[in-house]
């Protein structure tokens, strides 16, 4: 495979290939039943060093680039969705702040217990006021000696109920909009800290998102990330930073629907002859197959260009597009190949397709990416 970085990450991807098919895969209608991800499959994944995914080696992650970790993800996405995002929220907008942004006492301090998996990173940013608008945010972080006073409160943000470390985004100065908001490193035990209502989901069961509340919750100032005023481009740069590790979910589940798909289509028979001859059933796998392998071209161009250091908002957005449509599209047409048994809840089709659904969604929506596809456009042809 061309796109394999090393020996080490073909030998990393098969064990998760194992792990996914062999452990997690015979788990995923009970987690889907429990709404809860078995503590044994997240020990087992802890133990693989797949919590520590984007994190340096020195800090004890497996230290590889977006190439190694797309192929990774890509593997993860084969699975339960929800099992999946409770990795990739941690490995991706959960723990990168700290990676990229955080300076050495805060990666000393943070970084291990991340990348083992002991602590669980998680990213707050959307509040009910700023979703797509992430630049108005309500929520305040005034500086009082050496702390600041983080007060207001956050939605939806993955993982919050077993997170212990949180990247939350707060106004320090509401004049300077967007240049007034700055990110911090919150700990689930700081006081005024509070978990609120867990949000009840269409689909990507076992991961669970949340509300949070900030009540004079006291942040010690040596928890600012970065710059004081820097946290609405950390975030932004956080979001970017994952867009290819999502595709690469996406792209997974996407050829997961594929492969069951084909077999689907081989063996079920109606009018006497499998409904692969049909030719209508061709196309739609021809259109499934065209759509993962153009998702799978532009997710390792993208990661490439991001190990070699590029510019990639615009292929960023691009990529967090086409992913999400992709798995949505093949998602569709899987479920209309698997006919009746698509719906039903007793076989995986259905899941796939509630999963798909967040894609277009979470992390900036669709609208959000051809926004920023566009702007960057404007900045090329001006
Ligand atoms: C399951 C789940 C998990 C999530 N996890 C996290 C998390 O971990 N951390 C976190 O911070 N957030 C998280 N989110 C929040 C998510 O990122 C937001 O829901 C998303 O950014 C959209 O914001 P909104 O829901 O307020 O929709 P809105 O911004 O209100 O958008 C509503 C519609 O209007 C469109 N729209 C809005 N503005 C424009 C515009 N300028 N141009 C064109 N169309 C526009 C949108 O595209 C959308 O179709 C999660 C959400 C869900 C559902």
């Amino acid at each position: 495979m061309i796109f394999e970085s090393s020996e080490d990450i073909a030998l990393l991807r098969q064990s998760v290939r194992d792990f996914v098919e062999y452990e997690v895969e015979p788990a995923a209608m009970d987690i889907e039943e429990k709404d809860e991800i078995p503590s044994r499959i997240l020990s087992m994944a802890k133990e693989m060093g797949l919590f520590g995914l984007s994190i340096p080696e020195e800090y004890g992650g497996l230290g590889i680039g977006m190439v190694g970790k797309c192929a990774l993800y890509e593997e993860l996405g084969k699975t339960h969705n929800g099992f999946t995002t409770v990795i990739g929220a941690h490995t991706g907008i959960g723990s990168v702040g700290i990676v990229e942004m955080g300076n050495e006492a805060q990666k000393q301090k943070y970084l291990p217990a991340m990348a083992s998996g002991e602590k669980i990173g998680a990213f707050a940013l959307t509040e009910p006021s700023a979703g797509s608008n992430a630049t108005n945010l309500k929520t305040t972080a005034v500086r009082k000696g050496d702390k600041y006073v983080l007060n207001g409160s956050k939605h939806y943000i993955t993982n919050a109920p077993i997170a212990d470390v949180f990247t939350v985004m707060a106004v320090t100065d509401p004049a300077k909009g967007a240049k007034g908001i700055t990110s911090f490193i919150v700990e689930k035990d700081f006081p005024g800290f509070q978990l609120g209502k867990i949000e009840k989901k269409m689909g990507l069961r076992g991961s669970h998102s949340a509300e949070l509340f900030f009540e004079d919750c006291e942040v010690p100032a040596e928890n600012v990330l970065g710059q004081e005023g820097q946290g609405y481009v950390n975030a932004l740069k956080i979001l970017a930073n994952g867009r290819a590790g999502l595709a690469a979910r996406n792209l997974g589940s996407a050829q997961k629907l594929l492969d069951m798909s084909m077999k689907y289509a081989q063996e079920r028979i109606q009018f006497g002859k499998p409904i692969f001859e049909q030719q209508i059933i061709q196309h739609y796998l021809a259109e499934m197959a065209l759509d993962i392998e153009s998702l799978r071209w532009m997710t390792y161009r993208v990661a490439g260009m991001v190990d070699q250091g590029m510019k990639v908002i615009k292929e960023a957005a691009m990529v967090k597009l086409l992913g999400s449509e992709v798995y949505s599209r093949v998602a569709d047409k899987a479920v209309q190949i698997h006919g009746g048994i698509g719906y039903i809840s007793e076989f995986p089709i259905e899941r796939y397709y509630r999963d798909a659904r967040i894609a277009k969604i979470y992390e900036g929506t669709s609208e959000i990416q051809k926004n920023i596809i566009a702007a960057q456009l404007k900045q090329e042809y001006s």
